[in-house]
C-alpha cells in the first residue's frame, strides 16, 4: 500500500480550517504565521511560498518576511525579538538553510518557544525528550501521523531510524520509543548498513543520498517511510533516500517521493501553528 501523505494533509488541513472558521468568531482574529527568508535561495523560497499559500488555504493570516542575505546575525535577531513582542504573531518561522555568517542556533534560541512552530528550540526539544507538553518537530510529526493512518502496529516492534539529524531522525526516534517501539538509530559511521535495515519492521530513512536503500535491504512486509529529498543527478527528477521500484513489492505500506512525508510536514506546521494560537488565546 503506497500511503498518500498528500490525502492525509489535505484530512489534517481541512479539519484546521474548521476549528479556524469557529475559532475566528470566538477570539476575533485568525492565527497568523510569520515566516523569515533570507537571502535569495530559489528552493527556500519555494517552500516559503508554499507554506504562505497553504496558511492561506486554511484560514491564517500570514505575513512573508523577505531579508537580504547580507543580513547580519544581530539583526535577524532583532527582527525575530520584535515578532516575539508582537502580540498578533503565533507562530515564526526562520527558513533553513541560513546563510553561513549566521549562526543556526542562535537564530533559534532567539524565537519565543511558545511561538517555536518548527519545534526547533532547545525548550522543545527538551520537552521531547522529557515527555513534556511542547512543540513537536513537524516532520517527525507527520511521520508518526503516517504509520497511525496506515494503521501500522509501532508497539513491540523493531525500527530502524537511518539518520540523526536534529531536525528529523533524532526526534523521530525518540517519538518512536514513546510508541515502545525497539529503535535503532543507523548513521553514516554504521558498519554493514544492509544487515540493519534487513531487520526492520518500521524503516525511516532520512539521510539525502538518492535511492541508497534498496529491495535486497529490507525484509517482507517492512512499512518504509522515506523522508528524503534530492534530486536524482542522472535524471535531475526528485528523487527519495529509497529505490522505490525495488522496495515497494516487499514493503506492506511505503510513501512515495514526492506526495508522501512532504506534505505531511506543511500540514504539521500548521498544526503547530494553530496550536500556539488556541494556548494563547485560551490562557
Ligand atoms: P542531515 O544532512 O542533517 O542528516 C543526514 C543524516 O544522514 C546524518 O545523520 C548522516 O549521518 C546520515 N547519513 C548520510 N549518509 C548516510 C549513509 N550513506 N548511510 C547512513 N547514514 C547516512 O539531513 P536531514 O535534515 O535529516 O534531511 C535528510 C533528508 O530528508 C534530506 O534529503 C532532506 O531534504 C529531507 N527532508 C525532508 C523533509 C520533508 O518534509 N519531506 C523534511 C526534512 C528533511
Amino acid at each position: 500500500m503506497v500511503i498518500s501523505g498528500k490525502e492525509l494533509a489535505k484530512e489534517v488541513k481541512e479539519n484546521i480550517a474548521r476549528k479556524v472558521a469557529s475559532y475566528r468568531i470566538e477570539y476575533g482574529r485568525e492565527p497568523n504565521l510569520c515566516v523569515i527568508l533570507v537571502g535569495e535561495d530559489p528552493a527556500s523560497a519555494g517552500y516559503v511560498r508554499s507554506k504562505g499559500k497553504q496558511a492561506g488555504e486554511v484560514g491564517f493570516s500570514h505575513t512573508e518576511i523577505h531579508l537580504p542575505a547580507t543580513i547580519t546575525e544581530h539583526e535577524l535577531i532583532d527582527k525575530v525579538k520584535e515578532l516575539n513582542a508582537d502580540e498578533g504573531v503565533d507562530g515564526i518561522l526562520v527558513q533553513l538553510p541560513l546563510p553561513k555568517h549566521i549562526r543556526k542556533h542562535r537564530v533559534i534560541e532567539s524565537i519565543d518557544p511558545a511561538k517555536d512552530v518548527d519545534g526547533f528550540h532547545s525548550k522543545n526539544v527538551d520537552a521531547l525528550w522529557h515527555r513534556l507538553p511542547g512543540i513537536r518537530a513537524c516532520t517527525p510529526k507527520g511521520i508518526i501521523k503516517l504509520l497511525d493512518k496506515a494503521g501500522v502496529e509501532i508497539a513491540g516492534k523493531h525500527a530502524v531510524v537511518i539518520g540523526r539529524s536534529n531536525i528529523v531522525g533524532f526526534p523521530v526516534a525518540k517519538l518512536l520509543l514513546d510508541r515502545n517501539a525497539t529503535v535503532t538509530i543507523a548513521h553514516s559511521h554504521t558498519e554493514d548498513l544492509a544487515s540493519i535495515t534487513r531487520t526492520a519492521d518500521i524503516l525511516v530513512v532520512a539521510i539525502g543520498v538518492p535511492k541508497l536503500i534498496t529491495g535486497d535491504m529490507v525484509k517482507e512486509g517492512v512499512a518504509v517511510i522515506d523522508v528524503g529529498i534530492t534530486h536524482d543527478p542522472e535524471t535531475g527528477k526528485l528523487s527519495g533516500d529509497v529505490d522505490f521500484d525495488t522496495v515497494e513489492p516487499k514493503a506492506s505500506v511505503i510513501t512515495p517521493v514526492p506526495g508522501g512525508v512532504g506534505p505531511m510536514t506543511i500540514a504539521c506546521l500548521l498544526e503547530n501553528t494553530l496550536d500556539c494560537y488556541t494556548r494563547k488565546m485560551q490562557w
